[in-house]
């Protein structure tokens, strides 16, 4: 059984704040992305998470000149260690292939903790060591890496039905929530109804709004902490898509213009609206 994920059922899990809020109880992510090859991966994951409506977000990865110069808001450091991060995000604009020590200990930490980690790009390769509740985020390639990782069978990811079946296997396998990413996205998890999400407009091909999507999902991961995994994920990327169709203009059937990455990050406060 396959569902079809709209935007009645993404708007419930869309944080508003109330009266009784305060920055911390808003929602606080963490990121430790970007590196010095990719530091534009952390910039657009920090703007996403706090543009989806985060009350403070932490930033400890390479890039911190970059992330600050584009929102001073942003807390930086080295401090992995804040018990107050309701979700961290992971791996976004960094290479497995040239992760040091210190990195590898830090991701360890983080893996080891309790709070959900939104696990991009080149950190997928640890997610099967993580403790912590874990949401992979992959493409096609990366998908078919990992599964490489993880001894499950090559498999073509050609057809909806074969995608959907692959990301259900990887996440019973990791026992994670799984979003393959796509023209739609899919999102799995272990002993739950998968999640198709259409609708994004074919402009989101574009480098970096995979990025930008790791953010948005942070700060829906600490708003939500009580709703089904795969149920936030979904919803990151419906929003992710309508933010992108909106800021492309190709809504009501038009075929809308070019994008960048943060174009969609820019337009998700008036998606949300
Ligand atoms: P990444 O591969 O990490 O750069 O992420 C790319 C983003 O673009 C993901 O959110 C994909 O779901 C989305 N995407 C890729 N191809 C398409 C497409 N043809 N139509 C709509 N969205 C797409
Ligand atoms: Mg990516």
């Amino acid at each position: 059984m396959v569902r079809e994920w709209t935007r009645d059922d993404t708007v419930g899990l869309l944080p508003v704040p109330t009266a009784r809020d305060d920055k911390y109880t808003r929602g606080v992510v963490a990121l430790r992305t970007g590196s010095a090859a990719y530091p534009g991966a952390a910039v657009l994951g920090v703007e996403a998470a706090w543009r989806t409506g985060a009350g403070y977000v932490r930033y400890v990865g390479g890039a911190v000149d970059a992330v600050l110069a584009r929102r001073p808001e942003t807390v930086a450091g080295t401090d992995i260690g804040d018990t107050r991060v309701g979700a961290w995000v992971i791996g976004s604009g960094t290479d497995a292939a040239h992760r040091s020590d210190h990195e590898q200990a830090a991701l360890g930490h983080i893996l080891a903790g309790s709070a959900p980690v939104v696990v991009d790009a080149g950190a997928l390769d640890l997610a099967d060591a993580a403790v912590a509740p874990v949401v992979l985020t992959p493409h096609a390639g990366e998908l078919a890496r990992l599964r490489g990782m993880l001894d499950l069978p090559d498999v073509d990811l050609e057809t909806e039905d074969a995608r959907i079946a692959a990301a259900a296997e990887t996440a019973e396998r990791v026992r994670a929530t799984v979003l393959l990413k796509g023209a739609r996205t899919v999102v799995a998890g272990p002993g739950a109804e998968s999640i198709v999400v259409g609708d994004a407009p074919a402009w989101l091909a574009t480098a970096g709004t995979g990025d930008v999507l790791a953010g948005i999902l942070g700060t829906l991961l600490a708003a939500n902490p009580d709703r089904p995994h795969t149920e936030t994920a979904a919803a990151g990327a419906w929003l992710h898509g309508y933010a992108a169709a909106r800021a492309s203009g190709a809504v009501g059937g038009a075929v809308g213009h070019p994008i960048v990455a943060l174009d969609v990050a820019e337009a998700l406060p008036s998606a949300i609206a």
